[in-house]
Protein backbone atom coordinates (compact mmCIF):
# COMPACT_ATOMS: atom_id res chain seq x y z
CA UNK A 1 0.00 0.00 0.00
CA UNK A 2 1.28 3.54 -0.73
CA UNK A 3 1.49 6.00 1.72
CA UNK A 4 -0.68 8.33 -0.14
CA UNK A 5 -3.71 6.18 0.26
CA UNK A 6 -2.95 5.62 4.23
CA UNK A 7 -6.23 6.97 5.50
CA UNK A 8 -7.02 4.98 8.32
CA UNK A 9 -5.71 6.03 11.86
CA UNK A 10 -1.98 5.45 12.74
CA UNK A 11 0.44 5.75 15.56
CA UNK A 12 3.76 7.57 15.86
CA UNK A 13 6.46 5.61 16.91
CA UNK A 14 8.07 8.36 18.29
CA UNK A 15 5.59 8.93 20.82
CA UNK A 16 6.92 7.48 24.26
CA UNK A 17 3.52 7.75 25.95
CA UNK A 18 2.15 5.28 23.46
CA UNK A 19 5.78 3.15 23.35
CA UNK A 20 4.45 -0.66 25.05
CA UNK A 21 0.69 0.23 25.70
CA UNK A 22 -0.01 -0.67 21.83
CA UNK A 23 -0.03 -3.62 19.03
CA UNK A 24 3.15 -3.17 17.43
CA UNK A 25 3.69 -3.33 13.59
CA UNK A 26 5.99 -2.76 10.57
CA UNK A 27 6.41 0.89 9.90
CA UNK A 28 5.44 2.52 6.58
CA UNK A 29 6.64 5.82 4.80
CA UNK A 30 4.16 8.37 3.34
CA UNK A 31 4.10 10.42 0.27
CA UNK A 32 5.66 13.19 2.19
CA UNK A 33 8.91 11.62 2.44
CA UNK A 34 11.08 14.08 0.86
CA UNK A 35 13.98 11.41 -0.39
CA UNK A 36 16.63 12.88 1.48
CA UNK A 37 18.40 9.04 1.55
CA UNK A 38 19.28 9.05 5.08
CA UNK A 39 17.15 6.43 7.01
CA UNK A 40 18.11 4.15 3.98
CA UNK A 41 21.54 3.11 5.55
CA UNK A 42 20.40 2.99 8.82
CA UNK A 43 17.66 0.07 8.59
CA UNK A 44 19.45 -3.02 10.41
CA UNK A 45 17.45 -5.19 8.29
CA UNK A 46 17.88 -3.49 4.48
CA UNK A 47 14.13 -3.04 5.00
CA UNK A 48 14.14 0.67 3.36
CA UNK A 49 14.88 1.29 -0.90
CA UNK A 50 13.88 3.70 -3.27
CA UNK A 51 10.66 2.91 -4.93
CA UNK A 52 9.47 4.82 -8.01
CA UNK A 53 8.86 7.60 -6.45
CA UNK A 54 10.23 7.73 -3.03
CA UNK A 55 11.30 5.74 0.12
CA UNK A 56 9.46 2.56 0.67
CA UNK A 57 9.77 0.00 3.66
CA UNK A 58 9.54 -3.49 2.64
CA UNK A 59 7.18 -5.10 5.43
CA UNK A 60 8.31 -8.57 5.50
CA UNK A 61 11.89 -6.76 6.64
CA UNK A 62 10.88 -4.50 8.97
CA UNK A 63 10.58 -5.76 12.41
CA UNK A 64 10.27 -2.06 14.18
CA UNK A 65 13.99 -2.41 14.53
CA UNK A 66 13.06 -5.27 17.47
CA UNK A 67 16.47 -7.41 18.10
CA UNK A 68 18.61 -4.80 17.16
CA UNK A 69 17.25 -1.06 18.85
CA UNK A 70 14.84 0.03 21.12
CA UNK A 71 13.79 2.09 18.90
CA UNK A 72 12.87 2.77 15.13
CA UNK A 73 16.04 3.88 13.71
CA UNK A 74 14.33 5.03 10.55
CA UNK A 75 11.76 7.05 12.74
CA UNK A 76 14.69 8.41 14.59
CA UNK A 77 16.08 10.08 11.61
CA UNK A 78 13.45 11.00 9.39
CA UNK A 79 13.49 14.35 9.33
CA UNK A 80 10.27 15.31 8.44
CA UNK A 81 8.51 12.84 10.43
CA UNK A 82 6.89 10.30 7.92
CA UNK A 83 7.01 7.00 9.01
CA UNK A 84 4.41 6.05 11.74
CA UNK A 85 3.07 2.45 12.01
CA UNK A 86 1.31 0.69 9.28
CA UNK A 87 -2.27 -0.63 10.68
CA UNK A 88 -2.79 -2.96 7.79
CA UNK A 89 1.00 -4.99 9.56
CA UNK A 90 -0.49 -4.86 13.00
CA UNK A 91 2.32 -7.54 14.80
CA UNK A 92 3.04 -8.24 18.28
CA UNK A 93 6.09 -7.50 19.84
CA UNK A 94 6.52 -11.66 20.08
CA UNK A 95 5.86 -11.55 16.54
CA UNK A 96 8.72 -9.44 15.66
CA UNK A 97 10.92 -10.62 17.23
CA UNK A 98 10.50 -13.95 15.55
CA UNK A 99 10.58 -12.17 12.35
CA UNK A 100 13.99 -10.97 13.83
CA UNK A 101 15.31 -14.26 14.30
CA UNK A 102 13.98 -15.39 11.18
CA UNK A 103 15.85 -12.52 8.97
CA UNK A 104 18.89 -13.89 11.30
CA UNK A 105 18.75 -17.41 10.76
CA UNK A 106 18.18 -16.41 6.56
CA UNK A 107 21.63 -14.08 7.13
CA UNK A 108 23.51 -17.29 8.56
CA UNK A 109 22.42 -19.77 6.41
FE1 LIG B 1 14.22 -0.73 9.21
FE2 LIG B 1 13.85 -0.46 11.81
FE3 LIG B 1 12.77 1.30 10.13
FE4 LIG B 1 11.78 -1.19 10.20
S1 LIG B 1 11.75 0.34 11.86
S2 LIG B 1 12.29 -0.02 8.36
S3 LIG B 1 13.65 -2.37 10.65
S4 LIG B 1 14.95 0.98 10.50
FE1 LIG C 1 12.01 9.85 3.27
FE2 LIG C 1 12.18 10.22 5.90
FE3 LIG C 1 13.62 8.30 4.70
FE4 LIG C 1 14.25 10.88 4.32
S1 LIG C 1 14.37 9.75 6.27
S2 LIG C 1 14.13 9.26 2.74
S3 LIG C 1 12.20 11.83 4.32
S4 LIG C 1 11.38 8.41 4.86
Amino acid sequence: MKGAALTAPFFCPRCPRLRGKMAAMSLIILDTCVNCDVCEPVCPNKAISLGEVYYEINPDLCTECVGHFDVPQCVEVCPVECIPGDPDRVESREQLMLKYEHLMAKAAS
